[in-house]
């Protein structure tokens, strides 16, 4: 089955900070989950471009606007590399591909009758780029920018007719339960459109920078109705109508729960003005808070704040698996979580190196010291005997559902606090470091428990930690992780076999080197 997954795009008027890395890390564990359940995953990332503050920002540093979109896109998807997204596209919407598909588009609505000029008066924020209704509105000023005046804005503009599609947005929503994860967010939207939908204003006058509007070449596409149209055209909307038809509609569109309504409400209503299929679902995750260690005071991370935090210090000072864990494991994907390198120390300790690190090297250690890497077969050797109490085929299907689901942050509780705490217990209740003085057969079956243990987790990890559960694969001659199934057997008759296992590691000092070696903290000092 073909999976069509998409995060939001990004502006590109500063460097991503850690909290546009929480909601790729999210897409992009969902993705490789998908991928192992078998199905032809295509996933889309990208920079929204065509905003007046990217034009502003280029300026600013006397820079053409479109090298200077370029070169962001390449710092974004360094850093996406970095933290090893999987992503199969990143579009930029000043590409050509994306000018072609939104023309079509817009055309299109305005065939079907849903687009009228009008004049328009009213206040509008530089900072939000968009228009104040009078309750957005706080002492005159905008509440998210009080220092930039509101401008008395007066022009002819394009509208599209939002108003007339919430009778069938409420139809839909009633019809696909599923349509807006999570829960809390649905019952927002829902409220939001039963209260009633106005009109959006969806072009500007006198920009340069942006997509001219096919039936008035004197105005540009405005910023909302050009992003949101990035899921089609970089799959083939107006420029490979076949390869379009193939991918869409889209499984899921990860984004932020602050542009929730943007994606369904008007996207979905200007896709039903086309005559497209919609998308299966919207989830919108929270947002990661930044926690000051001296105050303890909680604030939203931004540029303008000063308190954002560059993914790639992190990277460097851990690694790109450390990173993905802390948000993976600590920050619920859809409610919010908050972050403080006290927190990530403390999770990076505790987590992957006292525990996932740990138990990994002790096993490689006694493989290697007790019988030189060379298990040998699993033959008659109950390779079981570790989870004993464990239902795993119950366990996988569970976390299938947790999943699929978005419940990242449960499924890793479930994960350490099960399996790999059923190997540690079997290593503490089995001692083969002592028993190999006495039974060196008996020592070697537990050794080849522990491997399968380890064969076990790597599956359940690798959508978390893909290039740790390679480690894990790769040391124990197991070949390459595939799919979630191979975790899903309960007998003994039906674990895998192998005639000959080995273990290979690279040793420093006789010993395996960690794989998470333990850091300071000011807990630890
Ligand atoms: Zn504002």
């Amino acid at each position: 089955m073909r999976f069509f997954i998409t995060t939001a795009i990004d502006y590109p008027n500063s460097r991503p900070h850690i909290g546009t890395a929480f909601e790729k890390i999210g897409a992009d564990v969902q993705a490789r989950f998908q991928r192992m359940e078998g199905n032809a995953v295509h996933f889309l990332m990208g920079n929204d471009e065509n905003t007046i503050k990217v034009s502003q920002r280029a300026t600013e540093l006397g820079v053409e606007a479109k090298p200077y979109v370029d070169d962001m896109a390449r710092q974004f998807q360094d850093v996406w590399k970095a933290l090893e997204i999987s992503n199969d596209d990143f579009i930029q919407t000043s590409e050509e591909r994306h000018h072609i598909g939104c023309r079509k588009f817009i055309q299109k609505v305005y065939d079907a009758g849903d687009i009228y000029k009008k004049p328009y008066q009213a206040l509008y924020c530089d900072g939000c780029e968009e228009f104040k209704t009078a309750s957005q509105i706080v002492d005159g000023k905008c509440p998210n920018h009080p220092n930039k005046p509101l401008r008395e804005v007066e022009e002819e503009n394009y509208f599209f007719r939002l108003s007339a599609f919430g009778d069938r947005l409420l139809a839909h929503y009633e019809a696909n339960p599923d349509f807006i994860q999570p829960e809390s967010r649905r019952n927002e939207i829902v409220s939001l459109v039963k209260t009633g939908l106005q009109d959006v204003s969806i072009s500007r006058k006198g920009f340069t920078w942006g997509i001219r509007i096919p039936f008035d070449e004197e105005q540009t596409i405005y910023v909302w109705f050009d992003a949101l149209l990035n899921y089609i055209t970089a799959i083939g909307y107006g420029t490979d109508d076949a390869r379009f038809e193939q991918i869409w509609p889209a499984d899921v569109h990860v984004i932020g729960k602050d542009i929730t309504r943007f994606h369904c409400a008007l996207w979905p209503a200007m896709l039903m003005s086309a005559g497209l299929p919609l998308p299966k679902q919207v989830f919108g995750h929270g947002f990661v808070y930044r926690k000051d260690e001296s105050t303890g005071e909680v604030a939203k991370m931004s540029k303008s704040l000063g308190n954002a935090v560059e993914p790639m210090d992190l990277i460097q000072q851990f690694s790109a698996e450390a990173f993905r864990f802390y948000f993976m494991s600590q920050c619920p994907f859809g409610g919010d979580g908050e972050f403080s390198f006290e927190r990530f120390a403390d999770a990076y300790n505790a987590g992957l190196a006292n525990n996932l690190g740990n138990t990994f090297s002790r096993t490689l250690s006694m493989a290697v010291r007790y019988f030189d890497g060379k298990l040998g077969s699993t033959d008659g050797v109950d390779c079981r005997a570790w989870c004993a109490g464990l239902d795993l085929k119950a366990l996988a299907d569970e976390l299938r559902t947790l999943m699929t689901s978005f419940q990242y942050n449960v499924a890793i509780q479930r994960i350490w606090g099960e399996v790999l705490d059923a190997a540690n217990k079997y290593i503490q209740t089995t001692e083969p470091f002592k028993l190999v003085k006495t039974d060196v057969e008996g020592t070697r079956a537990i050794l080849l428990n522990l491997a399968d243990a380890i064969r076990v987790v790597a599956i359940l990890i690798k959508p978390f930690l893909p290039s740790t559960a390679k480690t894990f694969y790769d040391a124990f001659s197991y070949g390459e992780v595939r799919s979630w199934d191979e975790v899903s057997y309960g007998d003994v008759a039906s674990a895998p076999r192998f005639e000959a296992l080995t273990v290979t590691a690279p040793l420093v000092n006789g010993k395996p080197a960690p794989l998470f070696p333990k850091v300071e903290t000011d807990a630890s000092k």
